[in-house]
């Protein structure tokens, strides 16, 4: 990962490359923002660069050994930590406890494809869909003893912890300690989601950066510069995605065309409307056979529709950023989705997301979301 596979961000790319230009570099600093914003993208550029023998004014050069190390994630001054948690197979075994040290492959792999995925791909990578993972007490062993060893390759030792509002609340008085007096050259990136649920010690010892959701803007223009998606694709992409990039990449990878997504949520939105029995049923049975992901990827589609029906009710056209059709059925659909059933309707979408993820019988799942849908519009009425 280089800055310029970042999307967007440019003023705090910016702002990272001066820190290192002019030997300012925090010991230790949190990139806090939402998922699919770039925090871990970011963190990689700039630890690479941090890294670099060779750096340019914009970027690391690719080239030096640093880099080359770089490419498989390879860099002996590199360390990840994240949370994990105890797979199938593990015993109780000392040596096996959970830890991050153990699942470095599956990490170096999902990270190698892209570092912008959601948190639920990575419970799916360790295979651990819906148990808790954490940030273990041996980790904090682990850093200690990382940071112990003198630096291999380069004046620094990066440490990147990814979610560390997962540390295991018994672990953190060992790493407040590190971050509080690092070995000298030690640069800690803890990268989070959710600031409320990060300890007040950890929080108060490391240096806020802040990264906001990404411009649509700037979505766009990467889809369409570097991924080549022709414009009017990437700019639904982008509308999709709402600055998220790994949504937007599961976006592309699920093969659905958003106007497919889109003809299908039009025809179940006028059959609940309607309350035509008989085609609901016929309706929910094809769709109960399309792919789990097909079926979220329908659900996430539905919910965007809903929240731009609530925009156009309050800034009547203005936030609208779509075209043709779409724009047309939101402006017929959105009087009917209002502040007397908005806030259901998204709860029970986001609630079939939740079971379609683990699983749920897809039939009594669409056909009791469909008749919930049916009573919220003649509520909205
Ligand atoms: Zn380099």
């Amino acid at each position: 990962m280089f800055f310029k596979d970042v999307v967007g961000h440019e003023t705090l790319k910016k702002q990272l490359i001066v820190n290192v230009s002019k030997n300012r570099i925090s010991h230790a600093q949190l990139f806090l923002g939402p998922e699919g914003s770039g925090k871990l993208a970011l963190a990689l550029a700039y630890a690479r660069y941090i890294h670099c023998r060779n750096r340019g004014p914009e970027d690391a050069c690719g080239s030096c050994p640093s880099c080359i190390k770089f490419n498989k994630l390879e860099h002996p001054d590199l360390h990840f930590y994240f949370p994990t948690a105890k797979v199938k197979g593990m015993d109780d075994d000392e040596e096996k406890k959970p830890r991050s040290k153990l699942f470095y492959g599956p990490w170096r792999e999902i990270l190698l494809d892209s570092p912008y995925f959601h948190y639920s791909d990575w419970l799916e990578k360790l295979g651990v869909q819906n148990q808790q993972t954490i940030i273990y007490s041996e980790d904090c062993n682990d850093i200690i003893k990382d940071l112990g060893l003198k630096a291999f390759e380069s004046p620094y030792k990066i440490v990147i912890i990814w979610m560390i509002e997962k540390l295991q609340h018994q672990a953190a008085p060992k790493l407040l300690k590190t971050l509080e007096e690092p070995p000298g050259g030690t640069v800690f990136l803890l990268i989070s989601e959710n600031k409320d649920d990060i300890l007040k010690t950890i929080l108060s010892r490391a240096q806020l950066v802040k990264i906001p959701l990404i411009a649509d803007e700037d979505m766009e223009h990467y889809l369409e510069k570097k991924l080549g998606r022709p414009p009017a694709q990437a700019r639904q992409i982008a509308f999709l995605a709402g600055g998220n990039f790994a949504e937007a990449l599961r976006i592309m990878q699920s093969n659905n065309e958003p106007q497919e997504d889109f003809g299908i949520f039009r025809e179940w939105m006028r059959l609940c409307f309607q309350k035509k029995v008989k085609d609901l049923l016929a309706w929910v049975d094809k769709f109960s056979r399309a792919g789990r992901e097909r079926q979220k990827a329908m659900l996430q589609y539905g919910l965007t529709i809903f929240r731009q029906c609530l925009l156009q009710n309050y800034h009547a056209g203005q936030a609208l950023r779509l075209e043709g059709e779409q724009r047309e059925f939101i402006e017929k659909f959105s009087p009917f989705v209002n502040h007397s059933n908005a806030l259901e309707i998204i709860e029970a979408f986001n609630q079939a997301i939740y079971h379609v993820e683990r699983n749920a019988n897809p039939k009594i799942l669409f056909t009791d979301l469909s008749f919930n849908l049916a009573r919220l519009f003649r509520q909205g009425k």
